[in-house]
């Protein structure tokens, strides 16, 4: 069988330009894709349950449209329904708050609620119509850490554990997809700590197991064999194959904050590629998360980058060079490293759960909404409508908890030296003013890269009182940078997260 060499699009919270959209996937297997992992959320056009549309999300023709062109180019698609956790798309609104795990865990249905499976089956149902020809189905279950949290649950979970409860919900949809002759797939991480569970849990033995691993790079498991000499880095992978599943192995290839961190989502991707290959598994899909805010086009590198070293094909700084200069008709030398400034993800500790950025506002930062990491686990990564988040509040709070917690002078002396590498970055990225194709991707990136110069020339400002320098342009060249690649409110969204507290700090 084929091997799947997949990317993962994450349709949470923005919605990508239609138009461009449809171009992107077709852009696919000319760089090597054969396979599209969907994750509808809120996008979908739910007949049962209008009230779960997002307004910018697909109509039945706009989709039915969007998987003919996708079909059309030689993608496989698979569609992605929740059907445990990370449900707060549907389960924040107060018509099917009754089906939650509890009252105040907006992101997990109780799994022996019958109301609650018969919703997530009629989910399942309304996508499946759409994917008639497609193969495989995957069922999502990730991160189901409130199982049990509800007094029926408890007893129930206690009795069987938390592997067994989770595989006996699990297992009912993806008995459903059989019946059906849909694969189901289903995310690893309920089986990190005891691989060898699996063996003796009635998970259908046609499900595949979706391995995720977002961390692991080739310097982490280069430490980890220093360490564990004897253990074999993604050693369940070879428990899952041993047991007669099938693997796909799932890094993430745009952990960062607007832009991809550089080299660490390549090299997530390398060591997952090899571990694919090595156990013979099924494939990889390489997921993007929509809470990173990275805009489709910045990630067309780690997309192309999944194309070579899934076949074992390697990626080298001349070979970056070589694809940017195909992307835009102009040599931009040293584009690797400028890319590893723009990508850096500064986490700045300060004592709470999470570090925070320097920006406002990476998806760590919410952890100062909602008061808690543990209450941030609750809620999902941001409130489904961003506008109840005070921006301009957390900001003001950001920056008095900086102050007040970080080492100030450390932070203040790494924001010299980013700055310092954003405009070196930013001389890089100068040719792309001459671009002779792909002119809005050129213009993104050039919008991209000021404004995360002037985000930390703004921290700078609060910090030592230098001069911030003019704030409309890279705002409004942002604004306008991303329109052809996100539906509108979608911008407005992104702009209110990102442009509001940098002004509203300067001018309270
Ligand atoms: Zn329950």
């Amino acid at each position: 069988m084929k091997k799947i060499v997949g990317v993962h699009l994450d349709l949470k919270y923005q919605m990508p330009n239609k138009r461009y959209l449809t171009e992107w996937v077709q852009r696919l297997p000319g760089l090597g894709i054969n396979t599209l992992l969907l994750e509808y959320e809120d996008k979908f056009p739910y007949r049962a349950y209008p009230f779960l549309r997002d307004p910018e999300g697909f109509t039945e023709t706009e989709l039915h449209n969007f998987l003919s062109a996708a079909r059309a180019a030689g993608l496989h698609i698979i569609p992605l329904v929740q059907t445990c956790s990370h449900l707060e798309f549907a389960l924040a609104h107060a018509e099917l708050a009754n089906l939650r795990e509890a009252p105040d865990i907006p992101t997990q249905i109780c799994p022996r609620n019958p109301q609650a499976v018969a919703f997530v089956e009629t989910l399942i149902r309304e996508v499946l119509a759409f994917h008639q020809t497609d193969s495989m189905f995957h069922l999502g279950g990730d991160e189901a850490c409130h199982l049990g949290a509800c007094p029926t649950c408890k007893t129930w979970l206690q009795e069987r554990g938390r592997i067994q409860s989770w595989v006996e919900h699990e297992g009912h949809f993806a008995r459903m997809l059989l019946q059906a002759g849909k694969t189901p797939l289903l995310w690893d991480d309920v089986f990190w700590k005891e691989p060898n569970t699996l063996a003796t849990v009635a998970l259908p033995k046609e499900t595949v197991l979706v391995a995720w691993d977002y961390a692991l790079t080739p310097q982490k498991a280069a430490a980890r064999r220093r360490e564990q000499p004897d253990v074999e880095i993604l050693e369940r992978v070879d428990i899952y194959t041993r047991l007669g599943y099938r693997a796909i192995g799932a890094p993430c290839c745009n952990w960062g904050v607007l832009v991809p961190q550089h080299s660490h989502t390549l090299g997530n991707t390398q060591v997952m590629a090899e571990k694919i290959r090595a156990a013979d598994q099924a494939g990889l899909i390489n997921t993007t998360w929509a809470c990173f805010h990275v805009p489709l086009p910045v990630g067309l590198l780690q997309v192309a980058a999944t194309g070579r070293l899934c076949p074992g094909k390697t990626i080298t700084p001349a070979w970056e060079e070589e694809f940017w200069q195909k992307e835009f008709g102009v040599a931009v030398p040293g584009i690797s490293e400028a890319l590893e400034s723009l990508g850096e993800l500064w986490e700045i500790p300060v004592g709470l759960d999470r570090p925070l950025t320097m920006v406002p506002y990476g998806y760590m930062d919410m952890v100062l909404h909602y008061g808690s990491q543990a209450e941030r686990w609750k809620a999902g990564a941001y409130p489904l409508d961003f506008q109840t988040i005070d921006v301009d509040g957390l900001y003001r709070r950001k920056l008095a908890i900086l102050r007040e917690k970080a080492d100030v002078a450390g932070v203040i002396s790494r924001a010299r030296e980013l700055a310092e590498r954003y405009r070196r970055a930013l001389e890089v990225l100068a040719p792309l003013e001459h671009a002779t194709h792909r002119h809005d991707e050129a213009r993104l990136w050039l919008a991209l890269a000021r404004f995360k110069l002037l985000a930390v020339r703004v921290l700078l400002h609060h910090l030592t009182g230098a001069e911030p320098g003019n704030l409309d342009e890279p705002i409004t060249g942002l604004r306008a940078a991303l329109v052809p690649f996100l539906e509108p409110r979608s911008v407005e969204k992104l702009m209110r997260l990102w442009a509001q507290p940098l002004r509203a700090s300067l001018h309270p």
